[in-house]
């Protein structure tokens, strides 16, 4: 039996547009029978998300989307049916959202430079939550400013990685995230690989240490990836035995490439991340 499952999106919690009772609304209007809420290094949309998910009679596994540093470069890890009360996650996404509001300061003091002022201020008024003030709240600003007129052409031009308005900072390691992941009961599971900027070398380092350190899951099909990157990703699946995860990583209506509950189904072999929890 295919069931349309999404486990990944985000909320105001992060940065998405929409509550987590809405985003469970669209979800569950879209079709989608299992559903997860990842926002970025934050649990606290998780209870209002199960309750909203459970009274539209839809099936909700609680995750969280971890940044991580790895070789160099921001990669992130979903934590799929954690106990969001577990403080050692807990603790540990703390740790991590610290350093949020530093950079962003650094990031609107490089943005002034480049001849965009107040750009602290402008990416505030889009982050729903202080804390987690994100890249995407800048790109958002940058938008909304005229300076570039789409996120993708923000992104490309300031704020992906390695671009001059990108401040690098050293998130969780694999090791902190994963250990987090898994001591709350979770299952981690590698986000969308295809994003990534490695060799094929770095690539396999990395899938061989997060299956070491207790990573069992991979995205293999996400609003991030193509339809050639879904196929190359299934079979990484094989290759290391993960178990495969599927989420459109949905932020907001206008920015999304796939919709809540738009995914292609995985291919039938492979084994799903959500294969013993309905
Ligand atoms: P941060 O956690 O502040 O580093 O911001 C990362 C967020 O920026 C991601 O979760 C995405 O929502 C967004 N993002 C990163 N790269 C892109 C991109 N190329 N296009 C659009 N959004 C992006
Ligand atoms: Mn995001
Ligand atoms: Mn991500
Ligand atoms: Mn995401």
């Amino acid at each position: 039996m295919n069931i349309n499952v999404d486990l990944h999106s985000h909320s105001v919690v992060s940065d998405g547009v929409l509550a987590p009772a809405e985003l469970a609304a669209r979800a569950h209007a879209n079709g989608v029978q299992l559903w997860a809420l990842t926002d970025h290094d934050e649990l606290s949309g998780v209870a209002e998300a199960r309750q909203a998910a459970v009274s539209l009679g839809m099936s909700h596994v609680s995750g969280v989307e971890v940044s991580v540093t790895w070789g160099r470069q921001t990669i992130h890890v979903l934590g799929l049916g954690v106990d969001e009360a577990d403080p050692g996650l807990n603790a540990g996404l703390a740790e991590i959202r610290a350093g949020r509001i530093v950079r962003a300061k650094e990031m609107a003091d490089r943005l002034e430079a480049m001849g965009v002022p107040d750009s602290y201020d402008g990416a505030m008024k889009f982050a729903g939550n202080p804390l987690l003030i994100s890249r995407t709240h800048f790109a958002r600003f940058l938008v909304e400013q005229g300076y570039c007129k789409n996120m993708q052409v923000v992104f490309d031009k300031y704020l992906g990685e390695n671009k001059p308005a990108n401040v690098k900072v050293h998130w969780s390691t694999l090791e902190q995230a994963v250990g987090w992941i898994v001591g709350a009961g979770g299952r981690a599971a590698i986000a969308h690989p295809g994003r990534y900027n490695y060799s094929a070398m770095q690539f396999d380092a990395l899938f061989d240490e997060f299956k070491e350190l207790g990573g069992t899951a991979i995205e293999v099909i996400t609003g991030s990836h193509t339809p050639a990157q879904y196929v190359q990703y299934a079979d990484v699946a094989r290759r290391y035995g993960f178990l495969a995860s599927c989420g459109s990583d949905f932020h907001s209506p206008a920015e999304a490439r796939l919709d809540l509950g738009e995914l292609p189904s995985l291919p039938s072999d492979l084994t799903p991340v959500w294969h013993d929890w309905i």
